[in-house]
């Protein structure tokens, strides 16, 4: 049976309580492993150590030695992608072609996505002459210092690896907290660390959960300088509220509610193949995913049917099962939470178009979570099925008339992650984008990503923005010399 110590200091270690909790399979309910849940003393050693490695090695290298660090992390993560595959689909029973395209594929990815990005990431100066003589402005950047990941269970690697990578890019050292539905890549990452050379101390993991467990201890820590999260809205607040005490800088990554919005003249294969993606991809559980749809009346009832029809291609079965794209919810918890907002939508006055249920499934996989790809309509606007976020495989479509209509629709909620938008009347889809409140906008395209863009979100989606250069932005400090010369 696998078990998932903490990585701290460049070691693998159980934690001085020697608590561990299960890491349940939510493909069949079965034990995939133990893990250690970390007390305040592992946390407090895992930050003192990421301290302590700020001033050692990790500070002489300069910004090529770190980027070729980078690089042979990414190549190392490659090297062993079988490990992180076999990893990543038992913690979270995603198809394997799925984990392996984007998930691994992205893990090493952003690894070199950064190293590549160092270099453009200039400093500034200015020169100005006046009263005081000479002067030279030089901003330079500076790590951080400690940086808290705090990760969810979606995407583990991927989104975990997103933050890790620009933080050590920019000279900073990690205390990553995974999930503690997902704890296997990044544990895994610890290995990886240290194949390549990378300092003890500059990569840490703590296992643990949240609430008075290795999450809260971390955030809450004196020893950290900065926190990253990405993760519920309401869990956002708490690590906000943590992060006041030392006025310590936040980067929220959180929830949506995201709409999509199909005009008549769209493509329509282009767009049922997208929304499909969209609303369906990773069971539903992305939180760039679409859970309100917003179609023209015109080829309102022809969408609704073909995205229905579309949705019996989606295959349930066990990661590495070649005839599977269909993966479980992460747990049964997570189930009842999405099957209780399915009931909610009946009693708001919902129309299942298809699912609405959790699948019967036979033999072992009888345990795990599975559920059916859902799509409703007739909902009333202002249902609460239509402003809170399900993050799983739910999706209502509702007709509009006109762009006014569709624009309003779209924009009525708290959130501001993702949209798409489908059309090939490009004026009005440059039009809508920029009407619509949300960080991201995808028009006629959804989740494809170049990692020098900007990601976040607006309202309660998040604070502040990772990716590119924002990202690089958020792990330094700036600082600004002042050199007065001349004048002698
Ligand atoms: P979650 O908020 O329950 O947990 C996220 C992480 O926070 C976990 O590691 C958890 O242990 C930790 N945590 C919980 N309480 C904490 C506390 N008090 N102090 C410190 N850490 C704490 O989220 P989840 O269920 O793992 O993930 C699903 C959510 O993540 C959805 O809302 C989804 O939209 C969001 N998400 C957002 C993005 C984005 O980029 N905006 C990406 C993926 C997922």
């Amino acid at each position: 049976m696998t078990r998932y110590e903490h990585f701290i200091n460049g070691r693998y270690r159980p934690g001085a309580a020697g608590r561990t909790f299960d890491n349940i399979s939510p493909v069949d309910g079965g034990l995939i492993g133990k893990v250690c849940e970390a007390d305040r003393s592992d946390v407090d050693l895992a930050v003192a150590s990421a301290r302590a490695a700020l001033d050692g090695p990790w500070a002489q290298l300069d910004t090529a030695a770190r980027a070729e660090l980078l690089r042979r992390i990414a190549d190392e993560i490659e090297s062993r992608a079988d490990l992180f595959l076999e990893a990543e689909c038992a913690d979270t029973g995603k198809p394997s072609r799925e984990a392996e395209a984007l998930d691994v594929a992205r893990g090493a990815g952003n690894f070199r996505a950064f190293a590549n990005m160092l270099y453009p990431h200039g400093d500034e100066a200015f020169a100005q002459s006046g009263a005081h003589g000479e002067l030279l402005n030089v901003g330079q950047r500076v790590p951080k210092g400690v940086i808290a990941v705090i990760s969810p269970w979606n995407l583990p690697l991927l989104l975990t690896t997103f933050k890790v990578a620009p933080a050590l890019a920019c000279g900073n050292t990690v205390v990553v907290k995974p999930s503690e539905e997902t704890p296997a890549t990044a544990t895994l990452l610890g290995d990886i660390m240290n194949a390549c050379g990378v300092p003890p101390g500059v990569f840490n993991v703590v296992n643990g959960f949240g609430p008075d467990s290795a999450g809260e201890f971390l955030v809450s820590h004196p020893g950290v300088d900065a926190i990253t999260f990405t993760g519920e809205t309401r869990t956002g607040e708490v690590i906000m509220r943590a992060a006041a005490t030392g006025l310590r800088n936040v980067s929220m990554e959180c929830g949506g509610k995201n709409p999509g919005i199909v005009f008549a003249d769209a493509d329509l294969n282009r767009a049922v193949e997208g929304t499909l993606r969209s609303c369906f991809s990773n069971t539903g559980q992305v939180c760039l995913g679409t859970e309100r749809l917003y179609v023209e009346r015109p080829i309102f009832d022809e969408f609704v049917a073909r995205l229905v029809d579309a949705t019996k291609t989606l295959r349930p079965g066990r990661s590495f099962d070649p005839d599977a794209n269909w993966g479980p919810l992460i747990s049964k918890e997570h189930r009842r939470k999405v099957l209780d907002y399915c009931a909610l939508a009946i009693e708001e006055g919902a129309t299942v178009q298809t699912g609405g249920c959790a699948l019967d499934m036979v033999d072992d996989l009888a345990y795990g979570a599975w559920m059916a790809p859902t799509i409703w309509t007739g909902l009333p606007d202002g249902a609460r099925v239509l402003r809170e976020e399900i993050f799983g495989p739910c999706c209502h479509v509702r007709p509009f008339d006109n762009e006014a209509e569709a624009l309003a629709l779209a924009n009525d909620t708290d959130y501001g992650l993702a949209t798409t938008v489908w059309t090939e009347n490009h004026n009005r889809a440059l039009c809508v984008s920029h009407a619509l409140n949300a960080g991201l906008v995808w028009v006629n395209s959804w989740y494809v990503r170049d990692l020098r863009t900007a990601f976040g979100g607006m309202g309660q989606s998040g604070l502040g923005r990772e990716g590119g250069r924002h990202g690089l932005d958020f792990y330094t400090e700036h600082k600004n010399i002042c050199f007065a010369y001349g004048g002698r």
